[in-house]
């Protein structure tokens, strides 16, 4: 078992007032793939580096498989570890990267021999195993990197923004390659992005994080559909939430001046912040009760769908619309808000309101 549990985690930096990492307590179950996912400082990787045991926590404590190992030295932690740079060895032929973990645990060459041969097949590097990494694409030697972190049967994966090198195209081809593998191994691993999508797609749990603290920490789905707050709402998805400031009455929420239907259970009367996503407004070209007026301000073609980007009253709110869609700039169109994809927030604290 080598399950997780961070309590009650604070890190202060030397010579700094702010908490990098602010009371952070999770639980990362054994074979879970947990994403640590937030904007640039946000903590992530004081966190993930403290797992590592490469920082040591302010106060707090980390256990793997019931092993307390807040304190303990790097070397006695059975991690592994991937970072952003690619940290593969320039000297070293793949082979030997890939072997360079096994040689320090002094296993018998034999087994080192069956291990590289099973990581260079798993990552499909067989026909590079005695190229140098100068001689190998920027996806190769990340292949690379990831092959020597996984043969040494650690007990935890650790990476930081590994695909963050890569361009574009290959990001998105790896990114899959390494949920297979991570999958097949089954290695409890702990994954640092800033990348929505990369979260959403790897992870089996993500952990929203904002100005050292967790915001939200859920399943893909759940924190895409059911926000914690509107920063995680914001953050998550592209676009990003749509958000309207209404007014909960008796008859539905008044947004604009236009009367819409509240979702199901709503609470009471008075201000409330509207999160949908763009996938769930509805385009009507004709007015009718429960739409309201919008004005298409820009059309952008992304192939598979069409994005509209529309105002509404004061807010502009970002539509999509099926590709063959004849929508156009200038466009007076009518949006329907389905109640059951309306979230309600509260617009002082921008937390969500547990509806009844
Ligand atoms: P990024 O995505 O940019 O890597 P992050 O979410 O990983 O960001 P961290 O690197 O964990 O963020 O930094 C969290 C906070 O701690 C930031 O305010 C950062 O400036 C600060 N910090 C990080 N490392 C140190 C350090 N060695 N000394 C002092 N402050 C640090």
């Amino acid at each position: 078992m080598a399950d997780i549990v961070i309590d009650n985690l604070v890190k202060v930096y030397p010579g700094s007032t702010e908490r990098a990492n602010d009371s952070i307590s999770m639980h990362i179950a054994d074979g879970e793939f947990m994403v640590l996912l937030g904007p640039s400082g946000c903590g992530k990787t004081t966190l993930l580096r403290q797992i590592a045991g490469l920082e040591l926590p302010t106060s707090g404590g980390i256990a793997v498989g019931g092993r307390d190992i807040t304190y303990l030295p790097v070397h006695q932690r059975n991690l592994s570890m991937v970072f952003q740079s690619y940290a593969v060895f320039p000297h070293r032929r793949v082979r030997h990267n890939i072997a360079f973990g096994l040689k320090m645990r002094k296993l018998p060459q034999a087994e080192i021999d069956q291990k590289v041969a099973w990581a260079a097949d798993l990552l499909q590097l067989g026909p590079y195993l005695d190229r140098f990494p100068a001689q190998l694409s920027g996806g190769q030697r990340q292949r690379v990197a990831v092959a020597r972190a996984i043969v040494v049967d650690a007990d935890v994966l650790l990476m930081d923004e590994p695909l963050s090198n890569l361009d574009a195209l290959l990001r998105l081809s790896f990114r899959s390659e390494l949920k297979r593998i991570v999958g097949q191994l089954g290695t409890t691993t702990v994954y640092v992005t800033h990348d929505q999508s990369e979260a959403l797609s790897l992870g089996d749990s993500v952990a929203v994080m904002r100005a050292g603290k967790i915001s939200q920490l859920g399943g893909p789905l759940e924190i895409y559909n059911h926000p914690a707050d509107t920063f995680v709402g914001g953050f998550i998805g592209s676009p990003p939430m749509n958000f309207l400031d209404g007014t909960l009455t008796p008859g539905g929420i008044s947004i604009a001046g236009h009367l819409v239907d509240a979702p199901p259970g709503a609470p009471g009367q008075g201000a409330v912040r509207i999160g949908i996503r763009a996938e769930s407004l509805v385009v009507h070209p004709d007015p009718a009760a429960g739409r309201v007026p919008a004005e298409v301000l820009v059309v952008e073609p992304l192939g598979a769908a069409t994005l509209l980007t529309a105002q509404v009253g004061q807010s502009q709110v970002k539509v999509q619309v099926p590709a063959e869609s004849t929508v156009t700039a200038g466009q007076a169109i009518h949006l329907e808000l389905p109640p059951r994809a309306v979230r309600l927030f509260d617009p002082e604290t921008g937390l969500t309101w547990t509806l009844s």
